[in-house]
């Protein structure tokens, strides 16, 4: 007798799922607890909204201790999650810090899948969910371990950095990893080491033109970008100056250097949210991913923000039902194969193993965009 298979595509299945907990989420109590919590998120959220989100909010922090789990959460999540349910929150790299650190069986990675994959690197012994498989990058999509087996062959003897968006196949292939808070101190410590004065650093042309310009060295790329930052251009920072005098632009170094050049601060994520809790700007504009400037104004409730809404599609697949349906479920595991992760480990550690940097770094603004070339491959 023929058997007929249940032929439910991956996401269907997790659709149903999703719908099934969402039917057991109407049916919680909402503690007093969580309650007090709105006030965090009541700019973003309307009363109406929020004894819903109270609901999947104090689901998932009961789950959280039942099942050992914490979550961390980008700075690019939206409010209900970056505010509500993460237990650490910051940039990729912070989180994966206190992903090796944090005493827990799961890890649920509120981000995209190249940072699940840099939590599981630094701490194999636990078990890293991701709530959404499909929750990529456009930078980490842009280059394959293949990609850079070839440029190893075509530039002998030149060490290869690569930022922290990308595979664990990728960082496996490369020297040393480097963050937009670090990226000038990495690449001058490699050149250094390799005795050369040219490094490739990849896959992001524009962070590596924003580089170039602060250091001597000499920098090859490759044409990764992201989808997000590359949006925005030099007449959005003349507009926006001409719509809001005295506003203050701080742009993350992922935007093409013409932003840069208009800007009057640029920095990694954790140095543009430094520079808003420090200094107080009346009125700020951040161009980087949208969710941020909420995050941000959520701890900075005298700032002014002017909110340009570029939003990454990757990171809004993750939302608070599909952290829950992961938590119950325990589903959707991020595995490395073993070899591969020892190899991008090294490339991690490379750059663990650098004198902290007393403060993140400060891009240069107002400098003239330079070009780089890019890495030629045989292919
Ligand atoms: S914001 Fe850009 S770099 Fe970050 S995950 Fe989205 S596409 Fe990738």
């Amino acid at each position: 007798m023929a058997v007929i298979l249940d032929m439910a595509s991956p996401n269907q299945l997790d659709k149903g799922k999703e719908a099934s907990a969402a039917h057991m989420l109407d049916h919680i109590e909402i503690d007093a607890e969580t309650d007090a919590l709105y006030v965090r998120v009541k700019d973003f959220i309307t009363p109406m909204e929020w004894p819903s989100i109270a609901k999947r909010v104090a689901a998932i922090n009961a789950l959280k201790k039942e099942k050992r789990a914490v979550i961390l959460a980008h700075n690019y999540m939206t409010p209900d999650i970056f505010q509500l349910i993460g237990d650490f929150r910051g940039d990729s790299l912070q989180l994966a810090r206190e992903a090796a650190q944090v005493d827990a069986e799961i890890i649920v990675q509120a981000g995209v899948h190249f940072m699940a994959e840099t939590s599981k690197i630094l701490a194999p012994e636990k078990t890293v969910l991701i709530p959404d498989m499909r929750a990529g990058c456009s930078l980490a999509a842009s280059i394959t371990g293949a990609d850079v087996r070839l440029i190893k062959e075509t530039y002998p003897g030149v060490p290869i950095v690569t930022y922290v968006n990308t595979t664990a196949e990728v960082k496996a292939e490369c020297d040393i990893t480097c963050t937009s808070s670090n990226a000038v101190q990495v690449v001058e410590h490699i050149a250094k080491k390799f005795n050369t004065d040219q490094v490739i650093l990849l896959p992001d042309q524009y962070l590596a033109q924003n580089v170039a310009a602060m250091t001597d060295i000499t920098i090859l790329t490759w044409p990764g970008a992201c989808e997000v930052h590359e949006l925005f251009s030099a007449d959005d920072v003349r507009e926006l100056r001409e719509a809001h005098p005295g506003i203050v632009i701080l742009a993350h170094p992922e935007c093409p250097p013409d932003v840069l050049e208009e800007a009057d601060y640029a920095g990694s994520t954790s140095a543009l949210s430094h520079y808003v809790s420090d200094r107080q700007p009346a009125q700020v504009v951040l161009l980087t991913e949208c969710s941020m400037s909420d995050n941000v104004a959520a701890d900075n409730p005298d700032v002014d923000f002017i909110r340009p809404c570029n939003l990454c599609p990757h990171m809004k697949r993750i939302t608070l039902d599909n952290i829950y349906t992961c938590l119950v479920e325990r589903q959707h595991e991020v595995r490395i194969d073993e070899e591969v992760r020892l190899k991008a480990k090294k490339a991690i550690d490379a750059m663990l193993a650098l004198p902290k940097m007393a403060k993140p770094l400060d891009f240069d603004v107002g400098l003239k965009p330079l070009q780089i070339d890019m890495v030629m491959t045989a292919a």
